[in-house]
């Protein structure tokens, strides 16, 4: 009997990974919580375009249509560019709209022999005959009661994405949260407010932002985004001779950073606003925290429409909001936490088992330790995908 093959999510992840296991043969089934496919993108800002020149953000077998010329185009046409890519492949109909996850529990063979396997799922490959994951899923147009409806599956891919649905909710001191009254000023504020006032932007940590990707003239991909590029990083469990080479080539890395960190502060004037990072564009772009700044961000910056203050802790009263260390409070109206998501507790939460759920995080604070990027040896019949 044909294998069958679920995944969670119809993002760009999820619509790729239905792609391919169609291509193997394959029935999958999509369950997607919500009406409509493209996950992130079909949320965002207004002014939000894509960050990343289009080039490098495109279907390795569907380029961007000619219509559009833009490098960076906007949210609108990444959008319709998921949904030709869904169409011309047909994807639509393998998913499940409407339709979330409640969890995923594995039945078959104990957690032990699970565990004293030596090969992922105990022969390498992709299936198990002796084990199925029961996919518990919820109408999401149905009320919280509604039944679950519960699938039995040989193969799970995760593609539930990292940013949405868990906010990263700073903590303040007790009773110094956000309390509801400010919350419901905030909102009436939000419709009335005007652009004279200016907008405090609180933060933790510089960053290394890009203008753009082209440091010098030079494309940014020649001296980061490649293969020799890779060789300049010291990885987890790296043999000695490529510990070797990266350690050659960190006067290099060196180097290239500096050129980048250069024009950087060239272009955007960070040491004139305070912002230049305490650690190198190297680090950054090596823990993929790189992102771009909106045309003419320090401009605004400069003319004092946009007022930068470094805000190592903060917390609410009356007024709006003190900033550890100043006197007197920011008087504020609005407070809008743009403090990210925490992806890696969704993906921990769709499992049942605790013991997954340990293994699918690693230790703290480490990043997930997925071999090439997707998969969790110690978890049988499962695949991560856009972590
Ligand atoms: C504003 C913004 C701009 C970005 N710009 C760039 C960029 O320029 N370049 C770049 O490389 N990356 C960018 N990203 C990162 C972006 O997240 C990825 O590029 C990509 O779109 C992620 O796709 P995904 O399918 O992995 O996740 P998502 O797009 O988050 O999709 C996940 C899907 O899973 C569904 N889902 C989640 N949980 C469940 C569940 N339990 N049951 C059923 N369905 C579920 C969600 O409803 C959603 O549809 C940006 C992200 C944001 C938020």
């Amino acid at each position: 009997m044909q294998k069958q093959v679920g995944i969670i999510g119809a993002g760009i992840s999820g619509l790729i990974a239905c792609k391919y296991i169609k291509a193997k043969g394959f029935h999958p089934i999509v369950f997607e919580a919500t009406n409509t496919i493209g996950g992130v993108w079909t949320k965002t800002l207004n002014s939000t375009i894509l960050q990343t020149p289009k080039v490098m953000y495109q279907f390795s077998d569907f380029p961007w249509p000619s219509s559009v010329t833009q490098d960076f185009p906007d949210h609108n046409q990444v959008l319709n560019y998921i949904k030709e890519y869904a169409q011309h492949f047909d994807l639509i109909k393998h998913i499940k709209f409407n339709t979330r996850v409640e969890g995923i529990e594995y039945q078959g063979p104990s957690m032990e022999e699970i565990q004293a396997w030596h090969l992922w799922n105990g022969t390498g490959e992709a299936f198990n005959t002796k084990g199925k994951w029961k996919v518990s899923v919820t109408d999401t147009q149905k009320d919280s009661n509604s039944s679950i409806e519960v699938y039995t599956l040989d193969f799970v891919i995760l593609c539930m994405g990292r940013f949405s649905d868990v906010p990263n909710i700073p903590e303040f001191p007790s009773n110094k949260g956000p309390e509801k009254s400010a919350l419901d000023t905030a909102m009436e504020c939000s419709t009335v407010n005007g652009v004279d006032h200016p907008c405090k932007v609180l933060y933790k940590t510089e960053h290394w932002i890009l203008p753009d990707y082209l440091p010098w003239g030079i494309p940014l991909a020649y001296l980061y985004l490649n293969r020799f590029a890779e060789l300049m990083v010291h990885k987890p469990g790296e043999s000695l001779f490529l510990s070797f080479i990266a350690t050659l080539l960190a006067p290099l890395g060196w180097v290239f950073s500096k050129f980048v960190e250069s024009y950087i502060d060239r272009k955007l004037g960070l040491s004139k606003v305070g912002m230049v990072p305490s650690h190198s564009f190297h680090r950054e772009i090596n823990n993929c925290l790189i992102s771009t700044v909106p045309e003419k961000f320090f401009d605004k910056v400069e003319e004092g429409s946009i007022v930068l203050k470094k805000a190592p802790r903060f917390w609410f009263c009356k007024e709006g909001v003190v900033v550890d260390g100043e006197a007197s409070p920011l008087k504020t109206d609005l407070v809008i936490l743009a403090t990210g998501f925490k992806g890696d507790i969704k993906l921990r939460n769709i499992f049942v088992s605790p013991t997954f759920q340990n293994l699918i995080l690693g230790s703290p604070n480490s990043v997930l330790t997925l071999y090439r990027e997707c998969i969790q040896l110690k978890i049988p019949q499962v695949a991560v995908i856009g972590f």
